[in-house]
């Protein structure tokens, strides 16, 4: 079993009143069999504000799951004694899907157990340059970065695709964090899209976030950009979802940010290049210190993320009590 796996498990085993998990699909790879768990924290009232963090796209980026995990463990530590995060939970919400692949983490690959490459798998088509291969490609599912066939969702897609439309899309408000790892040097947020350097319609929403984090945190150490600015992709999920939320919003300033938040883990090779024979080694700390250190720097980002979603009348709504 994935150990990640087990330590949902355990979570769930707490049956905390205020958490809820639910096994949203299992997936069969190499005859054994893995559940995709979702987890809903706080009300159940889908129109509240909502922070959504997604992890394990790919299963060989197992640190971005870790840190969720990390973290629903801390909130429902919290709950057993601090009384203010229990009432405050009464009026928003956090949902996660902490492993969307587990067969490909369990096969210390990238893609699912299918070879497909979920963050390429759906319809989107992307405009402008593209790289050959790593943009994601239909020639064959022996190469990496495989889109899988066309018009052929893939069971984990449909998943998220299920969950956000269930568990977020109702909502006035929702940031999402998608956490990924293996790109560059520097840790990176990415704002929408993967597709083409069309303008984010939420550019404002995302400055001001920016803003906040600017002034809230000084040293941060996160260079936020469009995702274009990097590369460009065929079939990213988000911007699917993004698609089907224009489509389908109830309300005309209904405010949906899908973020993505890429690790650079170039460092962790430059410090330890031994690190580089690992199987995980491009995509995971393998130093304790260096594991530790990660865990507590991207765990302020989420209660960040957390409060600027809770909060979101102060800086959101052009109005004179904004603070901004
Ligand atoms: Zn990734």
């Amino acid at each position: 079993m994935i150990k990640e796996i087990e330590d949902l498990q355990e979570l769930k085993n707490l049956n905390h009143p205020l958490v809820h998990f639910e096994i949203l699909e299992e997936i069969n790879s190499k005859g054994s069999t893995y559940p995709i768990f979702g987890i809903t924290l706080g009300s159940q009232d889908r129109t509240l504000p909502t922070l959504g963090l997604i992890g394990g796209v790919h299963g060989l980026e197992r640190v971005g799951s870790q840190i969720i995990i990390t973290f629903i463990q801390s909130i429902i530590n919290q709950l057993s004694w601090d009384h203010t995060l229990r009432e405050n939970f009464k009026n928003y919400r956090i949902v996660c899907i902490p492993i969307l692949n587990p067969g490909g983490m369990a096969e210390f690959t990238r893609c699912n157990p299918e070879n497909v490459d979920l963050m390429r798998n759906s319809p989107i088509e992307a405009t402008g340059k593209v790289l050959p291969l790593v943009s994601g490609h239909r020639i064959s599912p022996l190469l990496p970065w495989y889109r899988g066939q066309e018009g052929v969702l893939e069971k984990e897609s449909q998943v998220l695709i299920n969950f956000v439309k269930k568990e977020i899309f109702s909502a006035q408000v929702s940031v999402v964090l998608d956490i990924h790892s293996g790109f560059g040097i520097k840790d990176q947020i990415w704002y929408p899209f993967a597709k083409s350097q069309e303008h984010f319609p939420y550019l404002n929403e995302i400055k001001k976030i920016k803003n906040l984090l600017d002034k809230t945190y000084p040293h941060h150490i996160y260079k936020v950009e469009a995702q274009s600015l990097n590369y460009m992709t065929h079939g990213d999920l988000w911007d699917y979802l993004f698609e089907i939320h224009t489509q389908e919003k109830k309300s005309e300033d209904s405010v949906f940010l899908p973020l993505t938040l890429e690790l650079g883990s170039w460092n962790w090779i430059k410090k330890n290049p031994l690190q580089f024979f690992s199987k995980l080694g491009l995509y995971h700390p393998m130093k304790e210190h260096r594991y530790s250190r990660i865990m507590r720097r991207h765990l302020h980002l989420l209660d960040f993320l957390m409060r600027v979603t809770k909060n979101h009348q102060s800086w959101l709504a052009p109005s004179k009590d904004n603070l901004l």
